[in-house]
């Protein structure tokens, strides 16, 4: 049959692999989000190798990749410097239970890179990260609650998981949101401990802060809201996050999860200038291993030591020196990459948008491609709302059209171009040149003449 350049019989191994994989793991993966179905009617791929910007899957064909690890590759798969530094650990052995010397040079790498960090901890995922902030703010403030936005995911602990991607219908108003579970299993004692607002009104902020402020020990957001369409921050208001949290003696936990070391070397705290008490960093921090890390200011970090009425930090294989090997060589790459290489970036960044938005709207779609700064999204639009006025969840999540991009990405998979499924993010990093800007336009040509 066929079906893009690539026919669906050229991918006959990760079929077998995907019906073999299905009898022994739910949804044949281990995360649900690179789950079955992502590119229909192609099986899962089940790729094998990555070079540089280039993938390649089990039946040999090969694809430029912009999806990037869901944005955990920023200096493209196995740079040498990184390879290198892992083996030379391996060699000498994954774990001891000690610290080691490259554990307080990685922090310190940190601590000069991101502005608001003063002291630095690894762990392994950006998740673990988010669960030890809020647990680190309810012991220093001794207050409860956290307050975060609709349509922020922050990983996959139960606190996390309140009114990421709801219903819109079922919320409620945004002054008095309906707390609605991402997944069955979040008990009720968790929602009741966590509050939200829609993001980007200062107002329902300033209100809820007003409210609850003596219960609410921190607030987590990203700088921008980059799992749920790429929205950016209106004028002024992460300055007045910043004001408002001060304030009421409220944390602000920034997640860069996303942000860190995509938005440039100093993460979107860099980039924006704002200064968060807490911040958490992970994926291209150490460009697709498993290493995060939670910074901040030295009072609050200083709670993470042990002592009585501290919060406790944990984990056997947190700092492990496997992946703060791969995190330190990453580092040290993307500090000689420097502010010049960022610049490069963008510019590959803003011709893609750009020809992306052309060739579309070219072909009679409405599309709303947000803003570049390393990353952006790919928005079918319904038209009957200007995105220019899209601030919130509330206003995104009834105007995209998810069906269309999925069409899109999977004859973009069949031209031999890797996006992310369900209108995630799509990626840039330092190992993209011209030429793969210019054969992803080609392709988007082809792709969307059959959409
Ligand atoms: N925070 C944000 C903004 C994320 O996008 C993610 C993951 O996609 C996380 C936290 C969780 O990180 P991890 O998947 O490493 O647990």
């Amino acid at each position: 049959e066929s079906y893009g350049a690539l026919g669906l019989d050229s991918f006959s191994r990760s079929l077998t692999l995907q019906r073999k994989a299905e009898e022994e793991i739910p949804e044949a993966t281990s995360s649900n989000h690179r789950g079955k179905g992502s590119y229909a009617p192609y099986p899962m791929i089940y790729m094998e190798e990555g070079n540089g910007a280039e993938l390649t899957d089990v039946d040999g064909n090969s694809y430029i990749d912009f999806h990037c690890g869901v944005s955990a590759i920023i200096n493209g798969h196995g740079p040498e410097a990184q390879e290198e530094a892992v083996k030379r650990q391996v060699e000498r052995g994954p774990y001891f239970a000690t610290t080691y010397e490259l554990e307080y040079e990685t922090a310190k790498l940190m601590n000069e890179l991101v502005p608001g960090s003063d002291l630095t901890k690894f762990i392994s995922t950006g998740t673990e990260a988010v669960m030890s902030a809020l647990r680190l703010a309810r012991a220093y403030t001794g207050k409860e609650k956290v307050l975060k936005f609709e349509g922020m995911y922050h990983g996959h602990t139960d606190y996390a998981l309140v009114n990421v991607h709801p219903t819109v219908e079922n919320l409620g108003t945004g002054r008095n949101a309906t707390k609605i579970p991402e997944t069955a299993g979040v008990p009720g004692s968790t929602l009741e401990a966590v509050e939200t607002v829609p993001w980007n009104d200062t107002t329902l902020l300033e209100e809820k802060l007003e409210r609850q402020g003596d219960e609410i020990a921190a607030v987590i957001t990203e700088a921008v809201m980059s799992n749920s369409g790429l929205l950016w921050p209106q004028d002024g208001y992460l300055e007045d996050l910043r004001r408002l949290t001060r304030e009421h003696d409220v944390l602000l936990i920034l997640d860069e999860v996303v942000t860190g070391f995509r938005m440039g070397l100093h993460g979107a705290q860099g980039y924006f200038d704002i200064e968060p008490d807490l911040s958490i960093f992970g994926k291209a921090m150490a460009n697709g291993y498993p290493c995060a890390a939670l910074t901040g200011r030295e009072d609050v970090m200083r709670f993470l030591e042990s002592g009585p009425d501290k919060a406790t930090f944990m984990g056997t294989f947190s700092g492990n020196p496997l992946v703060v090997a791969a995190a330190h060589a990453n580092l040290e790459l993307l500090n000689s990459v420097g502010e010049r290489g960022y610049a490069d970036l963008y510019e590959r960044g803003e011709r893609l948008t750009e020809g992306f938005e052309e060739i579309l709207t070219d072909a009679g779609h409405d599309v709303f491609i947000p803003e570049f700064a390393g990353f952006f999204c790919l928005h079918f639009t319904d038209g009957e709302s200007d995105p220019s006025q899209w601030h919130d969840w509330r206003d995104i999540s009834p105007h995209t059209d998810a069906a269309t991009y999925e069409q899109f990405a999977s004859r973009m998979v069949g031209e031999g171009i890797f996006l992310p499924p369900k209108g995630g993010r799509i990626n840039l990093m330092h190992a993209h040149t011209d030429e793969h800007i210019d054969e992803a336009l080609e392709a988007a040509k082809e792709s969307i003449s059959h959409v």
